[in-house]
Order: C-alpha cells, then structure tokens, then sequence
C-alpha cells in the first residue's frame, strides 16, 4: 500500500475502490465461505446513495456505494461486502436470497451481529432553491418541483407558482 499508485486524489485515508472490495470480498470469502464463493463483479457506484450496497446474486454483480462508504471508511465497506455475500451464498445453495432466517442465521455467524439494516444513510443534498412569487417564501428541493406556494393557497394556484431562483452547487 506505499506506491504511489495507491495515492488518492481526494486525500482520502482509505479511498474506496473497486479493487480494494476485491480485495475484501476475496478475504471475506476465504474467512467465512471456505473460499467457495465464485468471483463477483464489484462496482462502487455514485449513483447509488439511498442504501450501502445491492446484489444481483444471479449475474454475480454488487454494486456498493461510493458516498456511504466514503463516509464510513473500510471496516464499513467489510461489513456491507460480507452481507452482500450472504445473499450469494444463499442464492448458490439454490436457497432463497433474502434476509431469511437462515440469513440472519448466517449474519451472526460472521459476526455481524443481527445488523440486518445499514447505518443512516445520509440525506441527499438539497439541489434546487426556489421562491414564491408573492410572499418571497423560500424552499430547498432534492428534486425539480412544479407546484405552487402552500402559505398562499392550499390548492395549486399558478400565481404563486414557485419560480428556481437557483440550483445549488453540489457537494
Ligand atoms: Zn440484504
Ligand atoms: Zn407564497
């Protein structure tokens, strides 16, 4: 882990790639799984932001977000890769892949305790900022909104449509 190569850009401690889940998934795999598992693709996305990581255990595809696992450092991204692989693990015993009984049976096993959820999420940034044309009332969106001012008029009344005054910079 001293070459350069392996200086992040970002200044981040431990930067979260692709090859650096491998790396865990292929630990985790000899750790908990006799090593049977077979080779998973593995993509950190940016895209994914409402959950820690997701599985298509029938394509061996996880993809683990790039955001909270940015924010909850390594031991995190383990603990999500080992969780995604419980769901393979099932789903290559021709058993369903859900969180079972068996599942969490599995869970406790490995030394996640009974944590079937991941940690809080973080909300998504605020993107748009808009203002009623009439009493100046300001609201902050994740989302682009086509609807009118609520201290106005309870129904949508296109006089007191909120017009973007700007789009927030992200991060
Ligand atoms: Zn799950
Ligand atoms: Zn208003």
């Amino acid at each position: 882990m001293t070459q350069a190569t392996d200086l992040n850009p970002t200044g981040l401690a431990n930067p979260i790639t692709s090859h650096l889940a491998q790396e865990l998934y292929k630990d985790l795999n000899r750790q908990h799984f006799e090593g049977k598992l077979p080779e998973c693709r593995i993509e950190i996305s940016a895209r994914l932001t409402r959950t820690a990581g997701k599985i298509w255990p029938r394509t061996r595809l996880m993809r683990l977000s790039r955001s909270y696992h940015e924010l909850y450092g390594q031991a995190e991204l383990a603990n999500t890769i080992l969780h995604e692989m419980i769901h393979l693990w099932l789903h290559e015993q021709g058993l369903p892949s859900g969180h079972t009984s068996l599942f969490r049976h599995k869970l406790l096993q490995v030394g996640l305790d009974d944590r079937l959820r991941a940690l809080p999420v973080p909300a998504r940034p605020y993107r748009y900022l808009y203002r009623c044309p009439t009493c100046r009332s300001e609201v902050q969106t994740r989302r682009k909104i086509n609807s009118s001012c609520g201290h106005c008029d309870r129904v949508y009344n296109p006089r007191h449509h909120f017009k973007l005054v700007k789009q927030l910079t992200e991060k």
